[in-house]
């Protein structure tokens, strides 16, 4: 049944927030979305590397059909909104140590039902003449995405038609019995609604604890480098041993590296002059090339590497979106929580809080 009355609020204006408020204000919820940061993507969302892809996923893996779905989800969005989309760069390369594994790979995707092909060392060094030691073959991938995460959650936001207020942190939900009826700012006030949705990443918890519920959802550290650039060098992202790396519009080159430690010789910034140094050796890059962020973000995790999605449990008028891969799932998480609470259909391939 639809709820064209129903209104809500999404607190967190990243990636996840930002499809709720789209998919929800599309069924015609009166939508309110909160965000303690200046503009929507101001989150971790800000510090992904804006990868929507299944290749990087290993067949078999707990949410290898889920990220399907969600790239069916991603080309359904694209539809709907071109204009959000006139920046992304279709396609990826994706390849192992050896030749042998690539193939392997390829074809337990394709086992899968996924489409990717096999390409051979000429048609990549075609394709990407600036890599230096291009491998014997490499998976492609036609229908990966690069995009601006953060761009898009504006663009979800200002498609939506929802009503925003940026710069204001929630401090707790209000409960009145056993029903939440909305949230209650830290700098004083509140706003009601009948739903209010937790899309707060890794803050979660905080809000969630403030009736009683832990999601455990954890933070898990990535790095993401980014390196001013004078000329177009690669056109695809390119991922291979040792090297994630694609390049924006603004010839921008995007890097993400795995955390190591707290160490200072492992801080971002260090390890970001370092992979300087392996950039210039994997690839044709032109003088000049120079880090200019180098910073950790942190992915709200689930120890299972499934998502949550669902109301919380024992409280009405509370549901809870979040889990990683979040730039990927974003678009499916949005369509499956909005089915769920306006239309009463659940879908069994998100786990619920719990
Ligand atoms: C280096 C790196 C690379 C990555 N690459 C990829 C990738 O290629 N593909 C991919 O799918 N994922 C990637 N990720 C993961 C991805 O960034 C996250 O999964 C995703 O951005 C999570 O989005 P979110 O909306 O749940 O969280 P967030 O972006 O953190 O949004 C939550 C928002 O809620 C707001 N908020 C929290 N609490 C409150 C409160 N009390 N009141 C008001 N506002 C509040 C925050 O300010 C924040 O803006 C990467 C992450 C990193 C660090």
């Amino acid at each position: 049944m639809a709820s064209a009355k129903r209104s809500v609020i999404v607190v967190g204006a990243g990636i996840v927030g930002a499809s709720l408020a789209f998919h929800f204000a599309r069924r015609g919820a009166a939508v309110h979305v909160v965000e303690e940061g200046a503009q929507a993507g101001s989150g971790v969302t800000a510090r992904a590397f804006g990868w929507v892809n299944i290749i990087n996923i290993a067949p078999g893996a707990v949410n290898y059909r889920l990220v399907q779905e969600a790239l069916a989800d991603y080309a359904r969005l694209q539809a709907v909104l071109p204009d959000a989309f006139v920046a992304a760069r279709p396609g990826s390369l994706f390849w192992l140590g050896g030749a042998a594994e690539t193939e392997a790979f390829a074809a337990a995707h394709r086992a899968e039902g996924t489409d990717v092909e096999l390409v051979n060392a000429a048609t990549i060094t075609a394709w990407e003449p600036n890599l230096r030691q291009p491998p014997a073959c490499a998976m492609f991938s036609p229908r990966d995405l690069a995009l601006d995460p953060a761009r898009l959650a504006r663009d979800l936001i200002d498609a939506s038609g929802a009503t925003a207020t940026f710069g204001r942190k929630v401090e707790n939900l209000i409960l009145s019995g056993d029903r939440v009826s909305g949230v209650r700012f830290a700098d004083g006030g509140m706003v009601e609604a009948d739903l209010v949705i937790l899309a707060g990443g890794t803050a979660v918890d905080k809000l969630a604890e403030s009736v009683g519920f832990r999601s455990a959802v954890e933070a898990s550290p990535s790095i993401i480098l980014r390196y001013s650039c004078a000329a177009p060098v690669v056109s695809r992202i390119l991922r291979g041993p040792g090297l994630e790396i694609r390049q924006s519009g603004d010839n921008i080159l995007h890097v993400a590296k795995g955390y190591i430690d707290d160490t200072a010789e492992n801080a971002p910034k260090r390890i970001g002059e370092r992979i300087l140094k392996v950039m210039y050796e994997r690839l044709h890059l032109p003088d000049g090339v120079a880090l200019v962020e180098a910073a950790a973000g942190y992915r709200p995790f689930f120890s299972d590497g499934m998502p949550r999605l669902g109301f919380l449990p024992g409280i009405e008028g509370a549901y809870v979106a979040v889990g990683h891969p979040g730039v990927i799932l974003a678009p499916l998480l949005g369509r499956l929580a909005a089915e769920h609470v306006l239309d009463g259909q659940r879908s069994p391939l998100v786990p619920l809080p719990a």
